[in-house]
């Protein structure tokens, strides 16, 4: 441990600190429908969906998903089509295929009960140290840290940690508090109140440091400088991704749609027609019906474009502009098959999974060429 941790260290009443916190949060804590119970596939499954979405968001995908997939078992039998339409809008779809894949080993391996032991749950595909130390803290009581962006925030405060907190090794530094400070006898009220303190009082901007209830335990309320914490050096800028989209229409009212590849971004997804330009300046029709023809052969022709939308993944910005549009000749069988095309009625349209930029694809293509 590093010496300026360990002097903050010292300078806390362990005991006062964990007590002022843990009865805070027992008497505030908000009712989420994850902490009904501690079951620890209803905690892992709501740990996943928090990262980088926010709890409002959440709430009715969780509520969704439990009442699909109400035990360990039904989900790890689910198909994957299902599961991508349970986790349809929530975005980073790695999340819940990673899930899937882990609850099919919990299943296999370990009779259907999620491991307990930080060895063991570390090993499952997409349980990273925050999600096992959630787990294991609220499920199992073990007194294990669980370290997100908001742990950080407060803790950064209240020890005044002034480690860049956007670099990963950082976390060592807030794990290693974790493991100082924690509650013993009560370890999961007291991961989770840091949590809630974070997301209620110790906001990143302004905390409202007049409620807080932890308030003289913090350093950095002390010396006046909680706003300068905690230390984030921003990432560099993303890179813009112009796409050209377009809703095609046959004669009998069905839409063309494609399905993603099994690999990299938005896998297995549905979507509209689409092409990556190399750069903005060029014709977009024009290219559009280049590269459909190339691709299908077969000629395809766009009228009007009906909107234009920003997409923001983590390193680029996807910089749509749809249009509406017809073929001109049919797709051969083979190719549709080979290119995992399909023609679908609006109401089968709606049972496929699609990322959020393509679901407002649709959604302004509705409200534009009024449908019913
Ligand atoms: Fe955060 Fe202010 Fe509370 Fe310190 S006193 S933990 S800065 S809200």
């Amino acid at each position: 441990m590093n010496d300026k941790l360990e002097q903050s260290l010292l300078n806390i009443d362990k005991e006062s600190f964990q007590n002022d916190l843990i009865d805070w949060f027992e008497a505030e804590q908000r009712n989420l429908p994850w902490r009904e119970n501690k079951d620890p596939y209803r905690v892992w499954v709501s740990e996943i969906m928090l990262q980088q979405t926010r709890v409002d968001t959440v709430i009715p995908y969780f509520n969704r998903f439990i009442e699909w997939f109400p035990t360990l078992d039904d989900f790890a039998e689910a198909d994957e089509e299902k599961i991508l339409k349970a986790w349809e809008g929530l975005g980073y779809y790695s999340r819940v295929r990673n899930l899937h894949s882990a609850v099919k080993e919990v299943k296999e391996t370990y009779n259907s009960v999620v491991p307990d032991s930080p060895e063991e749950i570390s090993k499952l595909k997409g349980v990273g140290p925050y999600t096992a130390g959630a787990i294991l803290s609220i499920a199992y009581g073990k007194p294990e840290p669980a370290v997100d962006g908001n742990v950080m925030r407060v803790l950064s405060r209240i020890l005044v940690i002034d480690e860049d907190i956007a670099k990963p090794k950082t976390r060592k530094t807030f794990e290693k508090a974790v493991r100082a400070l924690i509650s013993h006898e009560n370890p999961s009220a007291f991961n989770q109140a840091l949590m809630e303190l974070g997301a209620l009082i110790c906001t990143p901007g302004k905390p409202a440091c007049l409620l807080c209830p932890v308030q003289k335990h913090c350093q950095a309320f002390a010396a006046g400088i909680q706003t300068e914490l905690p230390v984030k050096i921003q990432k560099k800028k993303t890179r813009d991704v112009p796409i050209v989209a377009a809703v095609l229409k046959n004669e009998r009212d069905e839409f063309l749609i494609h399905k993603r590849s099994s690999e990299g971004l938005l896998a297995n997804l549905w979507e509209f027609p689409n092409y990556e330009m190399h750069t903005s300046i060029q014709p977009k029709r024009a290219f559009f019906e280049a590269s459909f023809l190339e691709s299908y052969r077969t000629d395809v022709k766009l009228s009007d474009s009906f909107t234009m939308l920003d997409h923001v993944f983590s390193h680029l910005v996807w910089k749509i502009d749809a249009y509406r549009g017809s073929l001109l000749t049919d797709i051969e069988e083979s190719v549709m098959k080979e290119q995992n095309l399909k023609w679908v009625s609006k109401e089968e349209l709606e049972q496929y999974a699609f990322p959020v930029s393509h679901q407002k694809i649709w959604k302004s293509y509705q409200q534009t060429y009024v449908m019913d």
